[in-house]
């Protein structure tokens, strides 16, 4: 330890990164110094301080103590830190080095690459990878992810400010997400629609699904459980939390329209599923979801008769020749396609 007045500033104090956590600088400028960490923090008179731990409890005189050594404002030290995401959102706040940009230093760590809701870097506003490798670029075709990166802002936009306790719309960010996972349909087998074996289990059938059929699309069977409503946003794949940010943003600035068309495509089971997530949900808004519906339905119903009617005259016209090998596969096909709406046929 070199032989400092306790006032002193440090000589030479490189600026932190745009964003950059105040672990991360802290590292840094221990780097710098050539000091192991916990002698740096010594020297600052932080004796056996946790440096994960200041950026969620920088206290008053943690702060002077550091602010007076490092030369810098304790304001500018506090927003280094976490202390602006309220109490509700802090479990989905990535503990560790959280997504990566492929162009910072690997050492500079930004606080909103800890967001599970950003996907770029803020200072080269290139796209984020995971800390496993998993990069969005080889999900999903670029002019794909250029279009849905306008519902992912949105949704990014609506996570950040709900996580500082400044989100004041309705419906709140956590019932829009208890919607979104929450299964509008009993689970289907993959079987019939993709070549994975038979043991593979049921997928299940959440709304986010169909508010981001982008993401159903391609998303391999291990990333296929979610967890309910926020929590969603801690666990599952780049991927994922790309395709839940992404239907929190299409489904906020159109609650009517998809929340409408999921009811729309539910069983009977998902449909009192979705109900239970949309009791809390303002009156007026339920008012004018299921009057949507209800037009839904009724085209629905109107489309099916028009089939069914023009399928009986057409039945008619061709009767006096039944023998037609083309009228005996049409009537099969057409059999099967209408036996849940006329179980009389
Ligand atoms: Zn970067």
């Amino acid at each position: 330890m070199r032989s400092v007045p306790s006032s002193a500033v440090l000589p030479v104090v490189p600026r932190p990164g745009r964003e950059e956590r105040l672990s991360s600088w802290l590292n840094r400028l221990a780097l710098f110094y050539a000091m192991p960490v916990a002698s740096f923090l010594e020297y600052c008179s932080l004796n056996g301080v946790d440096i994960a731990a200041l950026e969620w409890r920088l206290g008053d005189d943690e702060a002077i103590a550091l602010a007076t050594r490092i030369g810098m404002t304790v304001d500018e030290l506090r927003m280094m830190t976490f202390q602006e995401i309220a109490r509700h959102a802090r479990p989905m706040i990535y503990r560790g080095g959280g997504n990566s940009c492929p162009v910072c230093p690997p050492d500079l760590r930004r606080k909103t690459a800890a967001f599970p809701w950003n996907f770029w870097c803020v200072e080269h506003n290139v796209r984020l990878i995971a800390r496993d490798g998993e990069n969005l670029v080889m999900k999903l075709p670029e002019t794909t992810l250029t279009s849905l990166d306008v519902n992912a802002h949105q949704g990014a936009m609506r996570l950040a400010a709900w996580a500082q306790g400044k989100d004041t719309a309705a419906p709140s960010v956590p019932q829009h997400l208890d919607f979104l996972t929450t299964r509008y349909r009993r689970p289907r087998s993959p079987s019939f629609e993709s070549p994975l074996p038979q043991s593979t289990p049921p997928w299940p059938r959440y709304a986010f699904l169909l508010v981001v059929p982008e993401y159903d699309r391609v998303a391999p069977a291990f990333d296929r459980p979610v967890r309910a409503g926020v929590s969603s946003l801690t666990r599952g794949s780049l991927l994922q939390k790309y395709a839940l940010t992404v239907a929190l943003g299409r489904i906020a600035t159109d609650p009517v329209g998809h929340v409408a068309s999921v009811l729309l495509a539910s069983d009977y089971d998902g449909e009192e599923w979705l109900h239970q997530t949309l009791q809390t949900w303002p009156l007026e808004l339920l008012n004018r979801i299921y009057a949507r519906l209800y037009r839904l339905r009724a085209a629905r119903r109107n489309a099916a008769e028009r089939e069914v009617s023009s399928w009986a005259a057409w039945k008619e016209h061709k009767s006096q020749n039944p023998d037609s090998p083309s009228l005996k596969i049409v009537r099969r096909e057409s059999q099967n396609h209408a036996r849940s709406r006329r179980p009389s046929h």
